[in-house]
């Protein structure tokens, strides 16, 4: 469960300072996921940022599976995005100069995971996203969607509870954003995780649970979960007879 509750973050100071988002309260429940949408300068990335731990708010708080990131020091910050999130973002690139296997490797190290069992994890994330014949390749020969998918692989590979994608397939031709898009939500199925992303893309949008519409840093509608179609209950075909048994 993710709560944000009065969340603003303000940016300079004074006479020059500028709310980049004002007031932003939702919640998310566990295993949900959620667009966030909005027209460019809204604050989607600000408040990604918030998410991620990457940036403090100025006002309110966030709560994430009962952490309270403003309480978080920053070593403690640093263990609990390894442990607890995935990022998807354009900002948080991979190194260009190191393999596959490295980048990806990167949150187990942080996260402590034995070298006896990096391999394991990590090839498995390639295998995901289709890399696993680069894993020795360095990052900085691959293709845009390649290198995607690589940062999807390090998202995914401690199978965070959180997923984070701020414009996630926004570079990138049709067909790869198809890809990564279904990755994304494979991923939060297949793990249970909660999935916040960017995106423009209307119809992508759609496919999310919930959705927050964000114009000049403040809410402006918030479609909350699909409820739960029950299934209907069917009449069983035999009708078990009395004494039968
Ligand atoms: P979006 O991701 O929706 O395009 P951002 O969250 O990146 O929007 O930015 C929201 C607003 O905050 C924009 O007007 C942007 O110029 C401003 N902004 C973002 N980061 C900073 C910063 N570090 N310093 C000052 N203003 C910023
Ligand atoms: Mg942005």
């Amino acid at each position: 469960m993710i709560s944000v509750t009065g969340v603003g973050r303000t940016y300079g100071k004074k006479q020059n300072s500028f709310a980049a988002l004002q007031d932003v309260s939702f919640s998310v429940p566990d295993a949900t996921s959620l667009a966030i949408v909005g027209k460019s300068g809204s604050g989607k990335s600000t408040l990604m940022h918030l998410l991620g731990g990457l940036d403090t708010a100025t006002r309110g708080e966030i709560i994430i599976n009962g952490q309270n990131l403003s309480n978080l020091k920053a070593k403690a910050m640093d263990n609990f995005r390894a442990r607890s999130l995935g990022f998807v973002f354009q900002s948080f690139f991979i190194e260009a100069n190191q393999n596959c296997y490295q980048n990806v490797a990167l949150p187990l190290e942080i996260n402590n995971v034995p070298l006896s069992k990096r391999r394991a994890l990590i090839e498995e994330a390639l295998k995901q996203v289709d890399l696993l014949s680069k894993i020795n390749e360095k990052a900085g020969n691959l293709s845009g969607g390649q290198k995607q998918r690589l940062a999807l692989a390090r998202a995914i590979v401690n199978k965070p509870q959180l997923i984070l994608a701020d414009e996630p397939t926004g570079n990138l031709d049709s067909a790869t954003g198809d890809r990564i898009t279904k990755l994304l939500f494979d991923t939060q199925w297949a793990t249970n995780s909660t999935l916040i992303i960017v995106t423009h893309d209307q119809e992508l949008a759609e496919r999310c649970d919930m959705q927050i519409n964000l114009r000049d840093g403040k809410i402006v509608n918030i479609r909350h979960p699909k409820p739960i179609i029950k299934p209907k209950k069917v009449k069983p075909l035999v009708t078990k007879i009395r004494g039968t048994t």
